[in-house]
């Protein structure tokens, strides 16, 4: 070992899915959304002038935070954006989880909080999921640090009802409370209203599953002014200009067409129902998911022969280690065609005659 590399910060890195690029493939891995951005995204892409680029953009992002605000009946000063939620997510960790006592999250959720918990030293525990994956309040009115979890949870797809967030986050009002709504457009019920009531609570939501936008990196967080405040200062003494010009152009274009946002999302909640009847079918077990994925196992194959093999027929899945959830795939809800052929492909491999 080099002295100097005893002066290291030695992290384990969070592993995203992987983007494979073959014409015939079926990616359903990341959780993207199957069709294009709202119309407008790419007129205004055809408008945009390099010239536009010489400048810094705007530093306080003001255009899209007063479009989602608007969007959400929100003022601008309970608006604040960033480089994909995973950035607005990594800066909540640095500004909010500065306690000594441990923060608060599932043992089986989005893989990269314990991730930012280590890379920023916080010290955490992970209350385990019941039987039936769920969260139960009850683990979360433990002295803590701070609490975080996603609604509906990622990687199971399960909702947590709106009176037991409720409940979660009137039991922690010395902590910040983070419910991570990434999945919510695709049927669960918002804490939104909640903000009003609790000024402990920050709800953070992403562009790249619901709106399609995954590859713009667009994130976002709506709270108290107070609590934006100190998100904004530690944003400011990190990077003034994370938003770029053409992220803070397109955002703003891709909130104006809800009839599309609402058609897209129809188009994506009718496949998933119907690739859950399919699954169901061939005798995977899944809990019931409102999310653009199902997590799904099979009683008479292991995870990771169902993933082996689904890769080799080039259909990208994802799958997790960890004891609780090593059985099971993370299918993403693609287009209609494709499950067809992901259902196709397990109906053959299973040997099922339905
Ligand atoms: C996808 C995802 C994110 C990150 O989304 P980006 O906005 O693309 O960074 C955050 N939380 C959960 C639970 C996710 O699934």
């Amino acid at each position: 070992m080099k002295n100097w590399e005893k002066n290291m910060r030695q992290v384990v890195p969070y592993v995203p899915g992987e983007q494979p690029d073959e014409p015939d493939m079926i990616k359903l891995n990341t959780n993207e959304n199957p069709y294009p951005p709202a119309p407008e995204v790419q007129e205004a892409l055809k408008n945009l002038r390099a010239d536009s680029l010489r400048l810094y953009p705007d530093c306080t992002a003001g255009a899209l935070v007063h479009a989602l605000a608007q969007y959400h009946g929100l003022s601008d000063d309970q608006v604040f954006v960033g480089v994909g939620s995973d950035e607005v997510l990594a800066l909540s960790f640095l500004t909010f989880f500065n306690s000594k006592k441990p923060i608060l999250f599932p043992d089986v959720t989005y893989s990269f909080y314990k991730v930012w918990a280590e890379l920023f030293q916080v010290p955490y525990e992970c209350p385990a999921l019941n039987e039936d994956f769920e969260i139960e309040p009850g683990d979360y009115k433990k002295e803590n640090g701070g609490v975080i979890f996603p609604n509906p949870n990622a990687p199971t797809g399960v909702v947590l009802p709106l009176e037991q967030i409720e409940e979660i986050i009137r039991s922690n009002p010395d902590v910040v409370v983070i419910v991570d709504e990434a999945y919510v457009d695709f049927g669960a019920v918002s804490a939104l209203p909640l903000l009003d009531k609790y000024d402990n609570l920050l709800i953070v939501r992403t562009f790249s599953k619901s709106r399609a936008m995954a590859g713009m990196r667009i994130g976002y967080a709506m709270g108290n002014p107070k609590l934006l405040q100190y998100l904004s200062d530690v944003k400011y003494s990190f990077n003034s200009y994370t938003m770029d010009q053409t992220a803070l152009v397109l955002g703003v274009e891709a909130l104006k067409n809800e009839a599309y946002f609402q058609e897209t999302l129809q188009k994506i909640n009718d496949t998933r129902e119907w690739t859950k009847e399919q699954l169901a079918a061939l005798g995977f077990i899944f809990k019931d998911s409102k999310t653009n994925f199902v997590f799904a196992a099979h009683p008479d194959y292991s995870g990771e022969e169902l993933f082996k093999a689904l890769r080799a027929a080039h259909i990208y899945v994802r799958r997790f280690a960890g004891e609780r959830v090593k059985e099971y795939l993370r299918i993403t809800i693609g287009t209609r065609e494709e499950m067809e052929c992901l259902v196709r492909f397990l109906r053959k491999y299973t040997g099922s005659s339905k």
